[in-house]
């Protein structure tokens, strides 16, 4: 159980995959879908939406939550230490566009490198609580997302640059120098 604070400050040591359970329509609003869910988690007392980045339908990134700060959820499980992606639709009822997966894929290896951690075993949240989160058709394409993201990183990685910063989350959205 998670309820409230949700502000922690948190070291990232995996990285999970979610879904949003709303499914999916061309041609929507992904932003506004996103800024939906956030004003729902909000309205929790939570600090933020739950997630820390979110992978629209046409495979478009977008910043959601602070990733040095813990994510929330509404099932059993301690989000601490979770790098929380959340790949917008319902993969119960419908199968994740090429395009989203090319970006879950992007944004996977980014995240193994911004964050040191292997995506061999990507975690998912049905593997932590009682949920069918992030659904059957998007859960059963893991193990190759984890391995194809596994070998862009190897191959030199990506580059995500902010297309929108804010002042608070550019520095954490930058690329690590070094
Ligand atoms: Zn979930």
């Amino acid at each position: 159980m998670s309820v409230g604070v949700g502000a922690e400050q948190q070291q990232v040591t995996g990285v999970m995959v979610h879904h949003s359970a709303v499914a999916s329509n061309e041609g929507e609003d992904e932003a506004e879908r996103l800024q939906g869910y956030q004003r729902y988690h909000q309205e929790q007392g939570w600090p933020d939406i739950a997630y820390h980045v979110g992978v629209g339908r046409s495979g478009r990134l977008y910043e959601l939550r602070d990733p040095a700060l813990v994510g929330d959820t509404f099932t059993e499980y301690d989000p601490a230490g979770w790098f929380l992606v959340l790949v917008d639709g319902h993969f119960d009822e419908q199968a994740p566009p090429d395009a989203q997966l090319d970006g879950l894929v992007e944004v996977l290896a980014w995240a193994s490198a911004r964050f040191a951690v292997p995506l061999d075993d990507l975690a998912s949240h049905r593997d932590v609580a009682a949920t069918t989160c992030p659904g059957e058709r998007l859960f059963r394409r893991l193990p190759d997302i984890g391995a194809e993201a596994s070998r862009l990183a190897a191959s030199g990685g990506v580059q995500l640059e902010p297309t929108c910063p804010s002042d608070d989350l550019a520095d954490a959205w930058r690329p690590e120098e070094t």
